[in-house]
């Protein structure tokens, strides 16, 4: 039996997709807000 590895994910703060976590996070993964350098650099609502 193998088991998936467990990922956590959240919502994107800007587009609400959820997205999963990445190795690159592993330090800041409660700091990570967006799922992406795009939308960590949107502006707000337009
Ligand atoms: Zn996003």
């Amino acid at each position: 039996m193998h088991r998936k590895p467990f990922l956590p994910q959240k919502p994107c703060q800007r587009c609400g997709r959820p997205f999963v976590w990445r190795k690159k996070w592993e330090r800041d993964w409660e700091q990570v807000k967006y799922c992406s350098e795009r939308c960590r650099r949107a502006p707000e609502r337009a």
